[in-house]
């Protein structure tokens, strides 16, 4: 009976890849039932168990799981058992420790030479690779919770083309789910026939790698973003898994604005209308200058849900004040005949070294660089089943595409924009790059997926009628939570005069109180208009929050502007009039619908009627 019962257990060990000893010694966890809950307390007694902690999981009030201590000298597996002959019990388990999941046994991860990788904490016993490197992504940390990306997550790979034959690539390289390969056919009708892997838009034709040295930086940052993990050869990228396409554009000769254009616009359509779930597209390129029709190329992407990484160039220049292109371009802003995005998809990146310095060739900017991440001497994937060591931007930007991959696996309903956010908000602050980008941080690729938003209170401007229908009318303002909360949150509010005058124009309010229910992330915050007859501009005063009731809230935008629109107005006509020719005087009677406070003037002419115009 025993036996059976242990063989039940190291299955289910074996399927979690778990050791026997892997678990707390002398712990249970248990789960109850709901409706049986309150039979725990006498269950655990009647086991002699003591209880360590209770837990409630779905946060009902009600603990539906125990954690217990099985008394001294007492068989485990056996006490787990009886346990699970008790009623209301669902189960008896061990108390499993979650060791580090994935494990890279890539073996220039193992000997210590991908720092870009590393976290300050990499164990040998728990799968690391024993070298640690504070300064390096901390890629293995989301690796070892089991965050190492999803063959359902896409990036391209806008650069030179990528060696899909590459045995630590090839099983990461997107495969066109819509293309029959070599039929000389459009199949999926995107304009490109047989693009299996992407296209190359340097040669125009479905070839992405060509050979020879001209694919080297392209395989090489693909080899960062997404180079198999775990396969025992070779290097692993940030993401094990993901599909990776490859927008060709740069050849021996560099590349067009217009292949580029084109290549951008390639992944946005197969996004867009034939449902490739492409996140992010990395830009290990510059120069060129300001293009007006590239730049709504990556509006039309970010439109598309599509994050744009960009290097931020290696001429250790400033970007705030010599801008660099691609990496300037903002989706904030819109051009001509292309309006901005709702987001800023552009994520600009820095170069660092492995001793948290911003790399010498680095590119920095406080307002136009966002992050930093590993850029010196790294070693990646280069065609012919090859490796080598490259130094770039070019190579930092990788890291972060791999890491929007890694987060979009673990989060597949996140908006671009969230994935922007949590990459940003979650850089771990470094003296080399503070002033010298945005965030001040460097890429950490397990705190991105760890990285909580802050609630954020806002308000929106407004305008209103100062009379409907006569009567006073209201100014509306909505007043945003960014997300649902379990409680209700209340702010203060107070208004204050713009143009108009309180008391005048509109009813102030001195400490008003707000609130969002729980749940809800949005409530409306009236304030009163006073009418009157008027003629005047519109009108403007404040309403400002303050003093939110949670801590856990912050305000954003916490000031919004009432318009008060006019809508008295003087009516100028003129009145029909008839009289005998012989009179020989018509009097037209020209009116104002109320006295006005200045001259008013208005031209007037004749024209014929029924009658002519002349001596007659
Ligand atoms: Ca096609
Ligand atoms: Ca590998």
């Amino acid at each position: 009976m025993v036996s059976s019962v242990r063989k039940l257990f190291v299955e289910n060990l074996e399927i979690r890849n778990l050791l026997a000893a892997d678990f707390v010694p002398g712990e249970l966890v248990i789960q109850y039932d709901a409706d049986l809950a309150p039979l725990m307390m006498v269950t655990n007694q009647q086991m002699g168990a003591e209880v360590l902690q209770e837990i409630d999981p779905v946060g009902q009030g009600a603990a539906t799981v125990a954690r217990v201590r099985v008394p001294v000298g007492k068989d485990l597996m056996s006490i787990a058992q009886e346990y699970q002959k008790m009623p209301g019990v669902l189960s008896a388990e061990p108390n499993y420790i979650l060791k580090k999941a994935a494990v890279s046994n890539d073996p220039f991860y193992a000997s210590g030479q991908l720092w870009g990788m590393y976290s300050n904490d990499s164990p040998v016993a728990f799968g690391g690779s024993g070298t640690t490197n504070t300064f390096g992504s901390g890629a293995e940390e989301a690796w070892g919770n089991n965050f190492v990306g999803s063959s359902q997550v896409v990036v391209a790979v806008i650069d030179e083309g990528i060696d899909t034959n590459h045995p630590d690539l090839q099983p990461n390289i997107w495969v066109n789910p819509g293309e029959i390969a070599n039929d000389g056919v459009d199949n999926d009708g995107n304009g490109r026939i047989d693009d299996v892997n992407g296209w190359d838009f340097f040669n125009n034709d479905n070839t992405v790698y060509d050979g020879g040295s001209g694919d080297t930086h392209g395989t090489h940052v693909a080899g960062t973003i997404g180079a198999v993990g775990g396969n025992g050869i070779g290097v692993a990228g940030v993401a094990w898994n993901v599909k990776m396409i490859s927008a060709k554009f740069l050849g021996p000769t560099g590349g067009s604005i217009s292949a580029a254009i084109q290549a951008v616009d390639y992944l946005t359509n197969l996004k867009v209308n034939h449902g490739v779930n492409i996140v992010a597209t990395n830009n290990s390129w510059g120069g060129g200058g300001y293009s007006s029709a590239l730049h709504a190329a990556i509006i039309r992407a970010a439109n598309a849900g599509i994050l744009f990484v960009a290097a931020a160039g290696n001429s250790s220049l400033n970007n705030d004040t010599t801008a660099n292109y691609p990496s300037n371009y903002s989706t904030l802003v819109g051009v001509s005949g292309t309006p901005a995005a709702s987001y800023e998809a552009v994520i600009a990146v820095a170069s660092t070294t492995s001793t948290g310095g911003l790399s010498s060739f680095s590119n920095y900017g406080a307002t136009q660089v966002d992050i930093g991440a590993p850029g010196s001497s790294i070693l990646s994937t280069l065609p012919g089943n090859t490796y080598g060591t490259y130094s770039g931007t070019s190579m930092a930007t990788p890291h972060v595409t791999g890491a929007i991959a890694v987060y979009a696996a673990a989060k597949p309903n996140a908006s671009a924009a969230a994935i922007r956010e949590a990459i940003l908000g979650s850089a771990v602050p470094t003296t080399s790059l503070a002033g010298k980008t945005l965030t001040g941080g460097r890429l950490s690729v397990l705190d991105a997926i760890n990285y909580v938003r802050t609630p954020t209170i806002s308000i929106s401007s407004a305008s209103g009628s100062e009379s409907v229908n006569g009567a006073n009318g209201v100014i509306d303002f909505r007043v945003t939570l960014s997300e649902p909360l379990g409680q209700d949150i209340s702010v203060n509010y107070n208004t204050s005069n713009g143009t108009a005058t309180s008391g005048v124009d509109y009813t102030s309010v001195s400490n008003g109180i707000l609130t969002i229910p729980a749940g809800s992330t949005q409530a409306t915050l009236r304030v009163n208009l006073i009418n009157d007859t008027l003629v005047e501009p519109n009108e403007t005063f404040f309403v400002t929050l303050s003093g939110v009731s949670s801590s856990a809230v912050v305000l954003g935008s916490s000031q919004a502007t009432g318009t008060i629109l006019n809508e008295d107005s003087t009516q100028l006509s003129i009145s029909d009039v008839a009289a005998l020719e012989s009179s020989g005087t018509f009097r037209f009677t020209v009116s104002l619908s109320r006295p006005s406070a200045s001259n008013v003037t208005v031209r007037v002419a004749t024209a014929n009627g029924t009658a002519k115009s002349g001596k007659t």
